[in-house]
């Protein structure tokens, strides 16, 4: 009676959380050394590094401490700036956002997808195409297969990982 417990696990919040502020990230971006953080939490991690010089140099990574050099063009805008010109992490962006779920399958294969059903019992986003495949390969013609949106909706209980 017990099965809703195992099917979350995939979703480790902690990939989601910034390691500054410890929450959810908020506009995540992503620093060279492939960390990220939310954008207001790196501004001030930028500002308490920085100081007062008016032209840094760059800062260390909160993280792991790799120097991020400042771009050339730091004189031309502020501290507070900076932070924005740092991509922004879509991994991230669609981990925290509305939900964009993809199919698992095809996203191992280098493909975006969007999701049309939930597997149970592998506890898997599938596309149309691969929702398909699924019921008709023998391993896995019994799973209980929802559809997405009814999986959503389920989740929507557990919806503190994904506001
Ligand atoms: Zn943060
Ligand atoms: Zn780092
Ligand atoms: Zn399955
Ligand atoms: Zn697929």
């Amino acid at each position: 009676m017990a099965t809703s417990e195992t099917q979350e696990r995939d979703f480790t919040p902690e990939v989601s959380l910034c390691s500054i502020c410890l929450e959810q990230y908020k506009s995540p971006v992503s620093l060279h050394c492939s960390h990220s953080f939310c954008q207001t939490c790196l501004s001030t991690h930028i500002k308490s590094s920085c100081g007062d010089c008016d032209t840094p140099l760059g800062f260390p990574c909160p993280l792991c401490c790799v120097f991020i050099p400042a771009p050339r063009e730091i004189g031309q805008y502020s501290v507070d700036e900076w932070a924005t010109k740092f991509p922004v992490n879509k991994f991230l962006t669609s981990v925290v956002g509305v939900p964009v779920i993809l199919c698992k399958p095809c996203q191992e294969d280098g493909e975006e997808l969007k999701a049309y059903s939930w597997c149970k019992d592998c506890s898997e986003a599938l596309c149309e195409e691969c929702t398909k495949c699924h019921k008709k390969a023998r391993p896995s013609r019994q799973h209980v297969v929802i559809s997405i949106t009814e999986w959503s909706e389920n989740i929507s209980s557990h919806a503190a990982l994904f506001v």
